[in-house]
């Protein structure tokens, strides 16, 4: 077996090389200046150690089995049983009942696995392998590393929102699950929304965010490709607008995508979209997907997207819900311990 890295897509292989999996430290991306009006969002994640650096993992049990979940539903916006709500501070709970999956996609350990992950999968439309090691920055800063980091930044703003989230990994150091489990665990939670969070590793040239939409698969997909469509929407025009990430410029059309080779969309039963980020694999888009405060920002959009889409009527879906987050970020409620 040769030990060829891809660098995998999604499914898509755009390139693949030879790398040596030498995990080059990424180093802190304190170069990229976030632009724009959203002060209150960037102080909030000021000195917010990323939860999962891609430059300093720590030692952790490797899961080999699918990660065991389950609602968590105590947020930063819970108050103790009987103690007195600050009501008039409160945020905004607009997605008070709402169930959201978020799949951080590959896992940071995958790579060293290839026997767990190479394992062909039915994703109805054909057999692909379980899983796959995603890309990474030609710093090093992996994939897998940042869609685990985005997630986990989702989730708290998820859950200041009122949502139980539930995640597909709680780790970034563990192997799989395979797309098939990911998908098993949205529709076992009988989830509203869910999305696959990913970096895309596209030719150098290209750049831009990309929104992946489940096809129509008769006998599958049928229920889902209408209200994907429509959180695919909801996404994407906050993603755009509050990140200002212009639509990806080498796939899709106007930042979206339909397909229908992706397990993670051809199973599932509840809304569910992929999200590409970025393109790793293009410098400017690389500076960008490496730094903390970008980062933050990817996941006030992704949150205001959800928001849109789950309680349209429920307001408190623009960027500025976004600056409720609790200052200082320190820790993740709910974050995942390994
Ligand atoms: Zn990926």
């Amino acid at each position: 077996m040769r030990n060829v890295a891809l660098s995998w897509v999604c499914g898509r292989a755009w390139t693949v090389s030879g790398l040596l999996r030498v995990r080059a430290r990424a180093p802190r991306a304190a170069a990229f200046a976030a632009a724009g009006t959203l002060a209150g969002l960037l102080a909030a994640c000021s000195g917010a150690a990323a939860p999962s650096s891609a430059g300093a993992p720590t030692p952790a049990p490797v899961t080999t089995g699918p990660v065991t979940t389950g609602p968590v539903t105590t947020g930063p916006g819970d108050s103790p049983s009987g103690a007195p709500s600050a009501s008039a501070t409160a945020p905004a709970r607009p997605l008070a009942g709402k169930v959201v999956v978020i799949d951080p996609g590959h896992n940071g350990d995958n790579w060293a696995h290839p026997a767990v992950i190479n394992r062909l999968v039915n994703v109805i439309t054909e057999m692909k392998p379980c899983d796959t090691t995603g890309t990474e920055t030609n710093a090093g800063y992996t994939e897998a590393a940042f869609n685990f980091n985005v997630a986990t930044r989702l989730t708290r703003l998820l859950r200041a929102e009122g949502a139980t989230v539930i995640l597909t990994r709680t780790s970034n150091h563990g192997v799989g699950p395979c797309i098939t489990q990911r998908a098993a665990i949205g529709n076992r939670a009988h989830a509203d929304a869910a999305i696959s969070i990913h970096a895309d590793g596209g030719p150098p040239g290209g750049s831009g965010f990309d929104v992946i939409e489940p096809g129509l698969i008769p006998g599958h997909t049928d229920v889902i490709v209408t209200p994907s469509h429509r959180l695919a929407l909801a996404i994407r025009d906050a993603y755009h607008r509050i990140t200002h990430e212009p639509y990806a410029n080498y796939v899709g059309h106007d930042a979206l995508d339909v397909r229908t080779d992706l397990g993670g969309l051809n199973l599932s039963t509840v809304p569910k979209v992929f999200i590409e980020c970025g393109n790793m694999r293009n410098a400017s888009d690389a500076a960008k997907l490496s730094s903390p405060a970008f980062r933050q920002r990817i996941a006030v959009a992704l949150a205001a997207g959800f928001t849109a889409f789950l309680a349209p009527a429920g307001g408190a879906s623009t960027p500025a819900a976004g600056t409720s987050v609790p200052a200082g970020g320190a820790s993740i409620p709910g974050a995942p311990s390994g």
